[in-house]
């Protein structure tokens, strides 16, 4: 013990230098911002090392450069500065990091007249809570397969409304940021799946609505509320371009829009990072 307890020490307190990620899939999504994807290099075993940060497991791929990358969700509540990802491979466990910018979000003021929605009475909030237990069991899932892809098409062929992270207030009252993007396209818009995925999730919200869950494989997750219409039930494989549902205004909503969230490893992202159309 006395010989082992230093050098493990050691190991603890000093990053080896990290390779830099130059691959295809690191300059597409590495925005390393609160809401944002950091993607960190992790060498080139030849077995894929296991990543996580806190305890959430998070996607390791292997890029256009050979090197094992991991992709990591941002939680837009991370503050700025140095976090640590927990790296296990063949050789035993060790630690890495990466720097997390800062990213300026615009504050947006909606009126609505359905006041329940800005202030749900106690069982509104029971479901509210029910419901929200349900996603978030959704979105920590870790499913063993690759993504077919992580560059994404557009669910929807229409222009961006909201995006994602302002800062909302409902009548004054400020709730929870935008955690995802939104499209404005007409009632019955047809949504396509952007990637392969199993639907994880069908249901009908208080606050999101009529919405869909697709797990993607590793992690990566995407939500589609507000709809109208279902086209898949849950448990269905879905392939890429397959239509999974309709574009409604249902749950809290002013009018008919897609509502898109992406998220990894737990934390939701700016979809946009995933259909190059990120505005740092
Ligand atoms: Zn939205």
């Amino acid at each position: 013990m006395r010989i082992f307890a230093p050098l493990m020490c050691v190991a603890v307190l000093t990053w080896p230098a990290a390779a830099t990620a130059q691959g295809y899939i690191s300059r597409l999504l590495n925005k390393p911002v609160p809401g944002g994807v950091a993607v960190v290099a992790l060498g080139q075993a030849p077995q894929a090392p296991r990543a996580f940060l806190d305890d959430n497991r998070v996607m390791v791929l292997r890029d256009s450069d050979q090197q094992w990358i991991a992709v990591v969700g941002i939680d837009l509540k991370t503050p700025k500065g140095k976090q640590t990802l927990t790296v296990q491979d063949a050789t035993g466990s060790r630690q890495t990091g990466f720097n997390v910018g800062s990213k300026d979000y615009k504050a947006q003021h909606i009126t609505l007249k359905n006041k329940s929605q800005v202030n749900p009475d106690p069982e509104q909030t029971r479901r509210f809570e029910r419901e929200y237990k349900e996603q978030i069991q959704a979105y920590s899932q870790y499913r063993e397969v690759i993504p077919s892809n992580v560059s994404l098409d557009k669910p929807v062929n229409g222009r961006l409304s909201s995006p994602f992270g302002l800062r909302r207030f409902f009548n004054g009252e400020e709730r929870n940021a935008h955690s995802g993007l939104d499209f404005a396209v007409p009632q019955g818009t047809p949504i396509k799946a952007p990637a392969d995925g199993v639907v994880t999730i069908v249901a009908d919200y208080f606050f999101n609505g009529k919405t869909v869950f697709v797990d993607h494989g590793q992690g990566f997750i995407s939500m589609y509320c507000h709809l109208s219409e279902f086209m898949v039930k849950k448990g269905d494989e879905v392939k890429r371009g397959q239509v999974i549902a309709k574009v409604g205004a249902t749950g809290r909503a002013t009018g008919p829009h897609l509502h898109w969230n992406i998220s990894l490893n737990n934390a939701r992202v700016d979809p946009a990072i995933f259909i190059n159309a990120f505005k740092p």
